[in-house]
């Protein structure tokens, strides 16, 4: 197979700021966790999220999936399905 474009996800960065402590960050794909929540009776849909644990106070930032390329949040999905991040796969 012969690729012709390959989207360059090394370069990403996210600019924001800690909603808790206004720490002001800048992640890269390497600091974003993935986290797939399966439906049950309370929750029927299944949905999915993207955070960064910011570094001073350990809250949980939302990345939204709009600032990610496809490319990206596969990669990211791809890293936390091996371990030591096995959890949600492990079902
Ligand atoms: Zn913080």
């Amino acid at each position: 197979m012969k690729i012709i474009k390959q989207i360059d996800t090394s370069g990403w960065r996210f600019h924001t700021v800690c909603d808790k402590c206004e720490t002001e960050l800048e992640a890269d794909s390497s600091d974003v966790v993935y986290n797939h929540y399966a439906g049950d009776q309370r929750e029927p849909y299944s949905y999915e999220t993207y955070h960064i644990v910011c570094p001073v106070c350990t809250g949980h930032i939302t990345v939204p999936k709009d600032k990610m390329s496809k490319a990206l949040q596969l990669q990211i999905q791809k890293k936390m399905s091996k371990p030591p991040y096995g959890g949600p796969f492990d079902r």
